[in-house]
């Protein structure tokens, strides 16, 4: 695989500048806000026949047992579930000791638009999601879990025909090798998109001076939800390393998808990055298959993590105390809610609703997470592709060395 420590370098520059212009220019940045979305498209343009190949090759390609795919899919829902619990626990503590909500004063009063109508999002409409009854409208819509399910039977079927499957077999293998080549092409755009696609964001909300204003109101949320993420990724730092004994090479390697996560905001459009960038690492092509385009979905570290601190947030502002049983309840709709939230941006703040509704409180209390809210989602999806990055690794380790 080639190695391409020159694009790292060009897409630190190229978020780093898109930070300082949207800070400095505002809303003028906005003027190439469309070349952030032309790379966006190009992105979401390859991943469903991506997912569809990389899915169906990967799971034929375990050798047709049935015993195989039920293994590596059970290690792999088994690994994320443990990952996200953890993600959601270290939120709990990390926000009973800040505290970050005691002391708010005015909170808001109105449901904002983007949640309100979503009370009924529950549990059901959680395991409704795996299957869709349209298969043409599911990828049309970019239903990428009905999707991966749909590919998952069509492989698992296809491991039963013996004979008649083989030329399945190797169309869509082929048809995957050369979805990556285009997502290599691709990839030579992402400086200039991430570039515009940071600028135009801080730039819209405002600039810097703005966005320094809705820092000092609700400052220390951030510093509770920042703090955990860096704990997280931390956390699976120290996985990577010890379950998967990979080391720099691989956060170098990965660094590429980790920024592109943090400039799309969407674990969905970044995933024909992350899964082109595991190849490059040299991660077994089954687990990349499999692994990460489940992860992209189901996944979500950064995501429970900031559920459970914006819950806690908006209970300690709203002056009402959440008891142990509480907690607990939050613990696990918060694990449900980052399972079901979407890998576009700001879906989090949508399942949120699942964990307010659970524990009785304001859907309101949403208002107050909305300004700063474009921001922390950058940080919680880079989180959320850094855990499936690390979990292809560990799935890697133990079903196929
Ligand atoms: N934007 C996140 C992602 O794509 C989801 C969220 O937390 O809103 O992974």
């Amino acid at each position: 695989m080639h190695n391409n420590n020159w694009l790292l370098w060009a897409l630190l520059v190229a978020a780093i500048a898109g930070i300082f212009c949207g800070w400095f220019f505002g809303h003028s940045m906005l003027a190439i806000e469309w070349v952030g979305e032309l790379f966006l498209d190009a992105l979401k343009m390859v991943i469903i026949p991506l997912i569809v190949a990389a899915v169906i090759s990967g799971i034929a390609s375990l050798g047709g047992a049935s015993g195989g795919l039920k293994r590596l899919g059970g290690l792999t829902v088994g690994y994320y579930f443990c990952t996200t619990a953890i993600a959601v626990l270290l939120g709990l503590i990390i926000v009973n000791i800040i505290q970050p909500g005691a002391g708010i004063t005015e909170v808001s009063q109105v449901v904002p638009d983007r949640v309100s109508g979503k009370e009924e999002t529950g549990f059901v409409e959680i395991i409704r999601s795996l299957i869709g009854d349209n298969i043409v409208a599911s990828a049309a819509e970019t239903k990428l879990l009905e999707v991966i399910v749909f590919s998952i039977l069509f492989a698992a079927a296809l491991t039963t025909v013996g004979e008649r499957g083989k030329p399945l077999v190797a169309f869509f293998e082929g048809m995957n090798d050369v979805m990556i080549k285009i997502v290599v092409w691709i990839m030579y755009f992402a400086p200039i998109g991430i570039f515009a696609l940071i600028s135009s964001k801080l730039g819209d909300s405002g600039g810097g001076e703005h966005f320094w204003r809705e820092i000092l109101g609700v400052g220390k949320y951030m510093l509770t939800v920042i703090i955990g993420l860096t704990m997280h990724f931390f956390v699976l730092m120290t996985i990577l390393l010890i379950v998967s004994r990979r080391g720099r090479q691989f956060i170098a390697t990965m660094s590429k998808a980790l920024i592109t996560a943090f400039g799309t905001a969407s674990s969905t459009a970044t995933l024909p990055l992350t899964m082109e960038c595991a190849l490059e690492a040299n991660v077994d092509k089954r687990a990349v298959k499999f692994v990460l385009p489940l992860g992209s979905t189901v996944n979500m570290d950064g995501t429970a993590l900031y559920e459970a601190v914006a819950v806690m947030f908006i209970a300690q502002a709203y002056g009402i105390y959440m008891t142990p049983t509480d907690q607990v309840v939050i613990f696990i709709t918060a694990t449900l809610a980052a399972i079901g939230a979407a890998g576009i941006p700001e879906a989090g703040l949508v399942t949120m609703v699942i964990v307010l509704t659970a524990v009785g409180l304001p859907m309101e209390g949403i208002g107050l997470l909305l300004a700063v809210d474009w921001f922390l989602d950058r940080l919680r999806t880079t989180v959320n592709v850094w855990g499936d990055s690390v979990g292809s690794t560990v799935i890697e380790r133990i079903c196929f060395r």
